[in-house]
């Protein structure tokens, strides 16, 4: 076989959706387990669908998730341009080369200027009046201007049948195929026709897309017939879905959660744990194995491993997976990633940032969640004095009344402001009591942070907040408590 070429070819029409990107990371993996190229290409030709920017987010997603391509419109592979509406003045010949071979006609139908992609005024049963038109008067017609698409004229007789590496054989009658648009009237060409043609100019072996795809595959085989090309591998990736609240399996969309890559980089998962997370959804390594760099994927990527039932995309999963990244990653390279995420940036909290993010790391699974966690960082909340009262610590409202005054002695006359300091003072205050550590440090944790659950011990909250602001709120806890 020669070498595998397989492309990703997204329509720019706005985000990045969750199966787009797991069409062109299987497509990568393809090529790279291949030792194959790997291909970008803009699929633009339906214009009403064009997003401006989009290209942009296309070009970002892929340098995000690092899926490198080889060739596409910022490296050319001698196979370019690579935006389908910078090829517009090269599909009128094949257009036309079908005409003449009787495999496709012109048709002048006024409503034919149809949107796009198949989408025609004649439904399958219907067949169009200019199909039974003599060639020759259908030449002169076209010849002397007379707006017309180009249709494919297609034989509904009998079944058509060919192989999928992921779903098998499939059959499909052909009285369901119809006379669909190659050539709008502008001469732009439909992605139905586009896609072919392209396909077999830049020598893709492997065609990789979703399989709401499946269902047209005969029509683009009999284009390839009729051009004598070879027909490529193809691989159609099952649906991509969602459960609800209910537990009601859909198309994975919005009210499922976010959809887009973007947003749930946004949201702070890792772009290297959406593309492992989503690796998995609908191939499998055919072992327990869940955590894969997209190097490891490379080397593990095999066809057999696809999967044809519908992958049901886990929330819950894809936050666990995230977790494992983030404990895994340096402690600078960590403190860099989430510092965005934590709104430090020109705060008096900034030049703790290292030691907050040490303190955030083996607590959060999302970045985005770092913000609220911190959030008593820079600001006391208000919180109710029950919060002292812990069983397991033994510390209640009385005796934090009659022990807060001596704590805060104790810490005011620390010389270092340092965590180790701090903590071992509170450990000596208990032991000089005969009492548990554990409760001047509730104590003085509830005081200085308001909150039961907080990223860190007393010690560590203090020495980020200072030693004047942590003595402020033990003030402003014990006027509370007096009162
Ligand atoms: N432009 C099509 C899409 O975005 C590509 C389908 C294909 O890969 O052939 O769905």
């Amino acid at each position: 076989m020669s070498a595998v070429r397989t492309r990703f070819a997204p329509s720019p029409t706005g985000f990045m959706h969750v199966g787009n990107l797991r069409t062109a990371l299987y497509a990568w993996l393809l090529a790279r387990s291949e030792h194959g190229k790997f291909i970008l290409r803009i699929e633009d030709t339906d214009q009403a669908r064009y997003v401006p920017n989009a290209v942009e987010v296309i070009y970002a997603t892929l340098a995000s998730a690092g899926l490198d391509h080889d060739e596409g419109p910022d490296r050319d592979g001698g196979c370019g341009p690579y935006v389908q509406s910078e090829r517009k003045d090269l599909y009128r010949k094949y257009a036309e080369q079908l005409v003449a071979s009787g495999d496709a006609y012109y048709c002048f139908c006024d409503k034919c200027d149809a949107p796009d992609d198949g989408e025609t005024v004649h439904d399958a049963a219907e067949v169009c009046a200019c199909r039974s038109m003599d060639p020759a008067e259908a030449v002169r017609r076209a010849a002397a201007g007379s707006p017309h698409v180009i249709r494919q004229k297609i034989d509904r007789s009998g079944v058509s049948t060919f192989t999928d590496t992921v779903f098998g054989e499939i059959t499909i009658e052909n009285k369901v195929l119809d006379d669909q648009i190659l050539l709008k009237r502008d001469g732009m060409p439909t992605y139905n026709f586009a896609n072919v043609v392209d396909d077999h100019l830049m020598g893709i072996t492997h065609v990789v897309r979703g399989s709401e795809y499946l269902s047209s595959t005969p029509k683009y085989n009999l284009l390839y017939r009729a051009f004598g090309w070879e027909i490529p591998v193809y691989v159609h990736l099952p649906l991509i879905m969602g459960r609800d609240a209910e537990g009601n399996v859909s198309k994975l969309s919005k009210r499922h959660g976010s959809v887009s890559f973007e947003n749930l980089v946004a949201e702070g998962y890792l772009p290297e744990a959406v593309v492992n997370y989503i690796a998995l959804l609908g191939w499998s390594p055919k072992s327990d194995r869940e955590l894969f760099t997209l190097s490891e994927l490379a080397a593990a990527f095999k066809l057999s491993g696809l999967n044809k039932s519908p992958a049901v995309f886990d929330y819950g999963k894809l936050r666990w997976m995230n977790s494992q990244y983030i404990q895994n990653l340096p402690p600078e390279e960590f403190a860099r990633r989430a510092k965005p995420f934590a709104r430090v940036t020109g705060t008096p909290l900034e030049p703790a940032w290292p030691r907050i993010a040490a303190l955030l790391q083996s607590r959060v699974e999302v970045l985005g969640e770092c913000a609220e966690m911190i959030g008593f960082l820079r600001e006391l909340p208000e919180f109710d004095l029950a919060l002292f009262c812990h069983k397991k610590s033994k510390s209640d409202v009385e005796n934090t009344r009659a022990d807060l005054p001596e704590i805060r002695n104790v810490l005011a006359g620390l010389t270092a402001w340092t965590a180790e300091n701090i903590s071992l003072a509170l450990t000596d205050f208990a032991a000089a009591r005969e009492v548990k550590a554990g409760r001047p440090m509730w104590q003085a944790r509830i005081a200085v942070s308001g909150r039961a659950v907080t990223p860190g011990g007393p010690g560590e909250i203090m020495e980020i907040l200072g030693r004047t602001e942590s003595l402020r709120r033990i003030d402003a806890a014990l006027a509370r408590l007096k009162s």
